[in-house]
């Protein structure tokens, strides 16, 4: 499948790695929808992306809403004609050892990792069938889907979970052409990250370069960042790879952290 003349939803494409997505698979030729909780940053990434050329859409959505996502899914079929490509993306981090976990943190990381990523698959899949193209459903997990750290219960929970749901997608996608695969980044400093820093700091005791070095990058080949362009380059060429030949697979991106 070629991207050019595609139509791609992304989730959490307001910011870091799903913004970069974005702007990624509009370079190569797809209208992108940018749904966000943040209306005003999706609004300005698909100016940004409109004024270099390319057709961009912002839709406000709480990936954690049925109503929500069921609506920014019409609202893009209608603009732009069909779904062909999703990039379940949206993400929180909340950190905690188990014993202080709030059950309320609890239950927003997997509402909006795991309820997310099913409600916009149903939502998506529907029209990716009812068009009889199928299409590619590209879920943001990370090395977290294959790797424990400490303080990450509900991430690590969550972020496995994504592997089922992928497998299933594709088992139950494939007679449709629809394939599904989960991309793993290692850490990129986005908001996300650099929020994240301080509070492991903070819960482990250490330093924040200490954090950097120790923890984040300590099993990485090199002691590097992974960038929001890599993770962007192995979606785009998930989403426009033509066959099932690849399908219900993980593709860590990680300076080989957890290697598989
Ligand atoms: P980010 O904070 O830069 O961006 C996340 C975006 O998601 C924001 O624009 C936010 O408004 C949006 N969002 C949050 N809750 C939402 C909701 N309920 N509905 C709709 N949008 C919502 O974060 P990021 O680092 O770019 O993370 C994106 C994804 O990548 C997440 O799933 C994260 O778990 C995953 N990931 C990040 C890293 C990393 O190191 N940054 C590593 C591996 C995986």
């Amino acid at each position: 499948m070629s991207l050019q003349g595609k139509v791609a939803l992304v989730t959490g494409a307001a910011s870091g790695i799903g913004e970069q997505v974005a702007r990624q698979l509009a370079q190569d030729g797809t209208a992108v929808v940018i749904a966000d909780l943040n209306m005003r940053n999706a609004q300005a990434v698909a100016d940004s992306i409109g004024a270099q050329g390319g057709k961009a859409l912002a839709v406000s959505m709480d990936v954690t809403s049925e109503d929500a996502v069921n609506a920014g899914v019409e609202a893009a079929v209608n603009a732009f004609g069909s779904i062909d490509v999703l990039v379940s993306n949206a993400g929180i981090q909340i950190v905690n050892p188990i014993e202080d976990y709030a059950f309320a943190d609890w239950k927003k990381m997997l509402a909006i990792h795991l309820d997310g990523a099913f409600l916009t698959t149903r939502a998506a899949i529907r029209h990716m069938y009812a068009s009889g193209k199928g299409g590619a459903i590209i879920y943001m997990g990370s090395v977290h889907s294959h790797e424990a750290s400490k303080l990450k219960s509900a991430y690590v929970t969550a972020k496995h979970g994504l592997l089922g749901l992928a497998r299933v997608v594709a088992k139950e996608g494939g007679p449709h052409g629809v394939r599904a695969n989960v991309v793993c980044p290692g850490f990129v400093r986005t908001p996300l990250v650099d929020k994240q820093i301080p509070e492991q700091a903070r819960a482990l005791g250490i330093s924040e370069a200490e954090v950097v070095r120790n923890v984040m990058l300590k099993e990485t080949v090199d002691g590097e960042f992974t960038t929001a362009a890599d993770v962007a380059r192995t979606v785009a060429f998930l989403a426009g790879f033509g066959s099932a030949a690849l399908t219900g697979q993980s593709v860590v991106v990680s300076h080989g952290w957890s290697m598989q």
